[in-house]
């Protein structure tokens, strides 16, 4: 694609690289098939192609963000499809990061819109705020429909999506050392989250028990936090980069003290996007940009560092069909993909293709929340090739997606791990009680950990 920027303008740093990347575009639009909007919508303004053109208008004039710029990238989910599917390596995840900052910066949003978005960024990565921000919303579930007739669509889809029942408590939350009782043989960091921890505790601790089990050690730092990909995705970099740098000291001075930290693990494919990408949104801080490099290059989802392992044969057998879901972050964001599937199926689960399983369920972070018809009708169309496979369960890598299916669909989901620690001796995951007949049954673990 041909650009126009003035020299003056590639002066700066960041639109250099916008540049660099709408230079790649070559415009030939296939991309546009695999674009959920695209799909759904059928507005080229609406697909990976049409948002670049507005990019590239915006960014060569130095114009403000338009009305129209915003609605088309505020509908974009981020999920990165266009990426995996572009034939010429366009880095749309940064061109649209840039333009998200851009928007924020320059942008006009209504009050409504703009205090759903202050609500979710004060709220959602901090775990006590976001567990308080629950128990409170079933006060307010009752006057659900006053704040819908008001038009506070973004309140409403929070309050929809906060689960019922009781929140649980974790046998780990860190900060400190979850200590293999088994012959040590690796340490690794483990970032605990923020929505997640909150959501479903229960993933940081079958995480950990799969790494006991293999003879690691798992650290969670004090100090470490939320990724910063939520406010990342609403287009508050200096929030996100904030986070990035909370995260990138208190590991350093994890690894500065004890034995060799092996990985950073991450078990939300979410987070690991963002954490992966530190190198780059930091890159341009000589105080971080070495350490950021480093610590990015270590990053490994957790089904990415367990297929290192032989796991051997399960202690569980089951006859369950499993469909797996694969989150966008995942396959498009980290490009991981049989990792999940082989660890499933060597766990004795029949693994299951989801029909269209390149297209986002409608999660992408805040978009559920701040895009809630789109999303809603990703969500149904997720669910329907779901249901076509007629699985006893769904099995998906992201706290977001398990959260968002949930609420669309009575087949339970579970995380990954948390079957995987099952088929190895862990409990039943949340919500599979009704499957226990199809599963033989083994005596209780002995504990697999000592917290320090
Ligand atoms: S990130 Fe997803 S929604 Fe956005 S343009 Fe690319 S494919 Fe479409
Ligand atoms: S597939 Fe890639 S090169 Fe083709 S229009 Fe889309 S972004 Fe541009």
């Amino acid at each position: 694609m041909q650009t126009t920027f003035t020299a003056k303008q590639l002066k700066n740093p960041r639109i250099a690289e916008v540049d660099k990347i709408l230079r790649r575009c070559v415009h030939c639009g296939f991309c546009t098939a695999t674009c959920p909007t695209y799909v759904l919508l059928g507005d080229e303004r609406d697909s990976p192609r049409g948002r670049i053109y507005l990019m590239k208008e915006m960014f060569e004039h130095d114009r403000p963000a338009s009305p129209e710029v915003q609605r088309h990238v505020d509908r974009c989910l981020s999920c990165l499809s266009c990426m995996t599917t572009c034939p010429s390596g366009v880095d749309y995840m940064h061109l649209v990061d840039y333009t998200r900052a851009h928007i924020e910066e320059t942008g006009r949003r209504g009050f409504r819109e703009r205090l759903a978005r202050s609500l979710l960024a004060a709220i959602l990565p901090y775990p006590d705020r976001f567990r308080f921000a629950l128990r409170a919303a079933r006060l307010v579930q009752p006057f659900t429909g006053i704040l819908r007739r008001l038009g506070f669509k973004e309140l409403v889809a929070m309050l929809e999506l906060a689960p019922a029942g009781l929140l649980r408590g974790a046998d780990f939350t860190g900060p400190g050392t979850a200590a293999t009782r088994a012959e040590r043989r690796r340490r690794v960091i483990l970032l605990a989250g923020c929505a997640q921890q909150v959501l479903r505790p229960e993933i940081n601790d079958a995480t950990i028990r799969l790494l006991a089990r293999r003879g690691v050690d798992v650290e969670v730092a004090p100090g470490a936090g939320c990724c910063g990909a939520l406010v990342h995705h609403m287009g508050r970099e200096a929030e996100a980069i904030a986070f990035a740098k909370r995260n990138i000291d208190a590991w350093t001075r994890l690894m500065d003290k004890g034995d060799r930290i092996d990985a950073v693990i991450v078990n939300a494919s979410g987070c690991g996007t963002t954490v992966k990408d530190y190198a780059h949104m930091l890159a341009r801080e000589p105080a971080y940009a070495e350490r950021a490099a480093k610590l990015s290059a270590m990053t490994r989802d957790v089904t990415e560092f367990l297929a290192s392992y032989d796991m051997g044969p399960p202690m569980r057998w089951s006859s369950l069909r499993v469909a797996y879901h694969s989150a966008c972050s995942m396959q498009h964001g980290q490009r991981i993909t049989e990792e999940p599937r082989k660890l499933l199926r060597n766990a004795g689960f029949t693994v299951l293709e989801v029909p269209e399983g390149h297209l986002c369920c409608g999660s992408a972070g805040t978009y559920n929340i701040l895009q809630p018809t789109i999303a809603a009708d990703l969500r149904d169309r997720k669910v329907a090739n779901i249901r076509s496979m007629r699985p006893d369960l769904v099995a998906t890598g992201n706290i977001g997606c398990i959260t968002q299916l949930a609420s669309g669909m009575d087949i339970p989901v579970a995380h990954t791990v948390e079957l995987l620690d099952w088929a190895y001796g862990g409990p039943m995951p949340r919500g599979l009680e009704a499957l226990a007949k199809h599963v033989q049954d083994v005596p209780e673990a002995k504990p697999l950990f000592a917290v320090t």
